[in-house]
Parts: C-alpha cells; sequence; structure tokens
C-alpha cells in the first residue's frame, strides 16, 4: 500500500509498504478519512519532521495521519466481538499506552503512567494510506448518523474543542472567548454555539473569521484590526470579561489575552500546542481568581461522547473540511494546508 510520510522542512513522499496484518489484540482498518490537524502542519514545517517535535521513532519516519476513521477489515487473535467486529464502522483514538494503568484503563492512553508507546502519525504508522494497524481497545465505534469525515474531526481536531469545552464547564447562559479559528477554534466555536452559548471568535485571518460566522460566532474579532483586545471584550461584557476563553491558536500575546480577557473567577484553557506565554501571576491570576487549564486531546471516552452530541444534535461537522483529496494528492494538500487560511482537509485513501 502508498502511505504519507512526512519528512519535514515542507517536504513529503508517498512510500510504498506492505499491507499490515494484526498481531494479538491488534486490528486492521480500511481508512475511508483521514483528517489534517494543525499538529501534521507542524510535524510538515519542523525541520526532521515530528522527531524534532520530540516524537522519537524506532525506525526512522512513519506513516503521517492521526485522524483515522473508517472500518474493521481484519482482528488478529484474541479480538473479541465485543472489542471490534468485521465492517464495523469505527474512529481510533490515536495513541497506545500500557492498556492496564489507571490512565490507560480510563481512557487516557496519551497520559500512559509507563510513558505513551506510540502516537499514531508521529511515533507510530498513522491513516494517511489505505489500511492501518492499531490494538482493538484503541478502536472508538462510529454512531451511524456520522460520516466518516466527521468521524475523522473528532478523532483529533473537534475532539480536543469538545475536551476543553468539558474542562471548562461551559454552560448556555455563558460568553466564551475563543482565540484562534482553526480546526481545532472553529470546532469550539460550533460546539459552544450548539450548547447554547454566546461565542465571541478571534482570528487574525478574515477568511477564517467569516467561517467563524457561519458556524455561530455572535461577534467576531480581527485582533489586527482591533486596537485592544481585552477591551473590546469587557465592552461586549457590561464591563465584566468573558466567563470563559480558549487559545487554540499557540500565539504568546492570543494566550495572555485570553486570560486578561475574563471576569473575575473566570476560566482559560490552553489546547495550542508549543510557544510560550508571560503572565503578570498576581494581576492575572491570583487577584482574579483565574484558572487556567491546560488540556491534551481527550480520552476514548471523551471521544465517545463528543461523537454522540454530534450525532444527537444532527450538527453538520462535514462542512468543516473544505478540501477533500487523494492519497496521491497528499503533497497539494500540505502545501495549501501550510498556507493556513482554507479550512480543514481530509485525505480519502480508499
Ligand atoms: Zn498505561
Ligand atoms: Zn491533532
Amino acid at each position: 500500500m502508498k502511505g504519507v510520510v512526512l519528512l519535514g522542512d515542507r517536504a513529503l513522499e508517498i512510500r510504498e509498504s506492505p499491507d499490515p496484518t494484526p498481531g494479538p489484540g491488534e486490528v486492521v482498518l480500511e481508512i475511508k478519512a483521514s483528517g489534517m490537524c494543525g499538529s501534521d502542519l507542524k510535524y510538515y514545517r519542523a525541520r526532521g519532521g515530528a522527531a524534532a517535535l520530540g516524537f522519537k521513532t524506532q525506525n526512522g519516519p512513519v506513516i503521517a495521519g492521526h485522524e483515522p476513521c473508517g472500518v474493521v477489515v481484519a482482528t488478529g487473535p484474541g479480538v473479541s466481538p465485543r472489542e471490534a467486529r468485521i465492517g464495523q464502522r469505527v474512529m481510533q483514538h490515536h495513541y497506545r499506552g500500557c492498556g492496564v494503568c489507571p490512565q490507560c484503563a480510563t481512557g487516557w492512553m496519551q497520559l500512559c503512567v509507563e510513558g505513551v508507546a506510540e502516537v499514531y502519525g508521529a511515533t507510530g504508522h498513522g491513516a494517511h494510506a489505505r489500511y492501518m494497524k492499531c490494538p482493538a481497545r484503541t478502536l472508538v465505534p462510529l454512531p451511524d448518523a456520522l460520516s466518516f469525515d466527521a468521524g475523522a474531526a473528532v478523532s483529533c481536531g473537534t475532539g480536543t474543542a469538545w475536551g476543553a469545552l468539558r474542562r471548562l464547564g461551559l454552560s448556555g447562559d455563558q460568553t466564551i472567548a475563543v482565540f484562534g479559528q482553526g480546526p481545532v477554534g472553529l470546532s469550539a466555536t460550533l460546539l459552544a454555539t450548539e450548547l447554547g452559548a454566546r461565542v465571541i471568535a478571534l482570528d487574525t485571518c478574515e477568511e477564517r473569521l467569516e467561517r467563524a460566522g457561519a458556524f455561530g460566532a455572535d461577534v467576531l474579532i480581527n485582533p489586527t484590526k482591533s486596537d485592544d483586545v481585552v477591551e473590546r471584550i469587557r465592552d461586549l461584557t457590561h464591563g465584566l470579561g468573558a466567563d470563559v476563553a480558549i487559545d487554540a491558536s499557540a500565539s504568546p500575546t492570543a494566550r495572555a489575552q485570553a486570560v486578561r480577557c475574563l471576569r473575575t473567577w473566570g476560566k482559560a484553557c490552553y489546547v495550542g500546542e508549543g510557544d510560550s506565554v508571560t503572565l503578570d501571576v498576581s494581576n492575572d491570576l491570583l487577584r482574579r481568581q483565574i484558572t487556567l487549564i491546560g488540556s491534551w486531546t481527550f480520552s476514548t471516552v471523551g471521544q465517545a461522547d463528543c461523537a454522540r452530541f454530534v450525532a444527537d444534535r444532527s450538527i453538520d461537522l462535514d462542512r468543516l473540511f473544505t478540501h477533500r483529496w487523494l492519497l496521491d494528492q497528499a503533497a497539494e494538500a500540505y502545501r495549501l494546508f501550510d498556507q493556513q487560511s482554507s479550512g480543514k482537509g481530509v485525505i480519502h485513501p480508499s
């Protein structure tokens, strides 16, 4: 089969490898949709690829893609029908841990106390290929109402937004500021709107802001055109500030603003990876009783919850995708994604 390998420094290759066969406890998926996530862009850009960002692999670069969604086509020895059935539509929780420690047992394999064994698409072969092998315990059933594309979105970007909103405990009477309207931020805008909250969406790209408006954001702010973002958010909230905020941009400026735009007792959540932030601890945090949360994706249980919420509310996640690509178009797909102005892309390997 062919698989897309991100080499770093904006280079990628489509490499041939044997079709995988499942070992004990494993399954092989035929991938129907493999989403492109902001982290993939980091691996694509970094000199040395994912390894340069601390994801060390044993045997060199791996097949990319960590938003896997498809159908079970083979099961290995010891996989019970309750874990996986041939023909079953599934998403994959893209981490492998020991499977038995308290974190793994509660569905948080990325937090495995033994150290996460595999991050699929970064240290283990991911979903930018026709087939993908993984432990049956990493599968999350895909509700019938969700397309494979929607399942791919839930498998990282949208699921990450969901995880952050749950950590923040967002309720429908609140105002949330969402910094960054890429795939994760836009998902946060969409889900927060569905939860009934008032959304203030921020992005430096007009095209992305417009899309946030179409996805339900009540107020759109372009920080490059606004004198004082924090003041503006205060003006929009009776001088109090937002109840909660998410930073999905990873911009140090936006991160500081996500804290400073909050009302007293407010909560901010960081989901954007990389870079840093500078805060004045006393004035920005302590004296305003601010809660600051770091949130890394979601558990298998959270992933299933997110998919159920999307299905029950008939949320059209397919709208997130502005581009659908064949495997052979991967170079073009990543070139466009690199411009960070479009919506989300998805690769259809089969
Ligand atoms: Zn573990
Ligand atoms: Zn991701």
